[in-house]
């Protein structure tokens, strides 16, 4: 598999009463063509952040943005944002965002919605736009009656598939995910998942998903990226990261992860995560950390390759 996208030290920083909150702090790393990636961690773990870094949708707040942002050999960084709107957005990267299925036009038909990715990115007329329109409801297993439906019309299953078809209308090779499965029931959930893994064969889909459910990442992934606190401390191949994490902080939350069928006494993780705007020294991870040396509160861990498809971020192992 090719690269489709990387990531060098990529860095979005915020200005805010509070101080320069660091929300994405020097981060690293591939994503294979076709695949899925998944970024995990706690709220405010900076996970969102890095999906507006690499889709290069700033808010005015902004106070450091910098690093390489390579798309398929292209660095996004050397783009204006007429290029982008040109050439990547939505047709070579798209978002499905956060709550994004109510943020639908309560106006609006969805024929209408679906219509105007056509009409006004593709030049369509109002006519060949409604077909494609209709086509977009079949690709996400939507009947096509439901072009002339308004939003309040339909459940919040369907009014995510209809957010999804929104940001596959132009066909874009990567699509970010931004926990679209957070406010549906698990059987819509599922239905959503399913629909998902689908549409990457269909049309070979890189993903980039969000979430804070290690469980549902691992319905969908082929890596992994943990986050915490602005940094990613871990990644890997879904296997190797849910059989055997490294990093105490990925130990800690697999441990906090509910299973079905075995007795083990769900574990927490004591204290809460670190205000960005001041985060601790050394390992972000030390205030909280049970293996935690006089080392770890000064110096910034490096990663760590531990086996082919796994690097860490953890003195112990860079110490190994
Ligand atoms: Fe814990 Fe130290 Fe590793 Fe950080 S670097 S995770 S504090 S052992």
């Amino acid at each position: 598999m090719t690269i489709l996208l990387s990531l060098k030290d990529l860095t979005l920083y915020y200005r805010t009463r509070r101080g320069v909150v660091k929300a994405v702090d020097g981060v690293s790393f591939d994503i294979k063509e076709g695949s899925c990636l998944s970024l995990v961690g706690e709220s405010g773990c900076g996970k969102s952040s890095m999906a507006y870094a690499i889709m290069r949708l700033l808010p005015r707040n902004t106070h450091t943005y910098r690093g390489v942002l390579l798309f398929d050999g292209r660095n996004l960084m050397d783009l204006s944002e007429s290029d982008l709107r040109r050439e990547f957005w939505l047709k070579r990267m798209a978002m499905v965002f956060q709550g994004a299925m109510n943020s639908l036009n309560p106006v609006l038909t969805i024929g209408e919605q679906l219509s105007e990715a056509f009409t006004i990115h593709a030049g369509l007329d109002k006519l060949e736009a409604q077909k494609r329109a209709a086509e977009l409801l079949e690709l996400v297993r939507l009947p096509r009656s439901l072009l002339n439906k308004y939003p309040h019309e339909l459940s919040g299953g369907m009014k995510q598939r209809v957010v999804i078809a929104i940001a596959l209308s132009l066909r874009p090779q990567l699509l970010i995910l931004d926990e679209p499965t957070s406010a549906l029931d698990v059987i819509t959930q599922a239905n959503i998942i399913n629909l998902l893994k689908k549409l990457q064969e269909e049309l070979n889909l890189t993903y980039i998903f969000i979430t804070h459910d290690l469980s549902l990442s691992s319905e969908l992934s082929d890596y992994i990226a943990v986050m915490y606190a602005g940094k990613v401390v871990e990644l890997g191949d879904i296997r190797s990261i849910l059989t055997d994490p490294k990093h105490p902080y990925t130990q800690k939350l697999l441990a906090a992860t509910p299973r079905l069928l075995e007795d083990a006494k769900l574990e927490f993780i004591p204290g809460s995560p670190p205000d960005l705007a001041s985060p601790p020294p050394g390992c972000r991870f030390h205030p909280r950390c049970p293996y935690v040396m006089d080392v770890c509160k000064n110096k910034v861990p490096n990663p760590v390759k531990v086996s082919s498809n796994h690097y860490v971020s953890c003195l112990l192992w860079e110490r190994a």
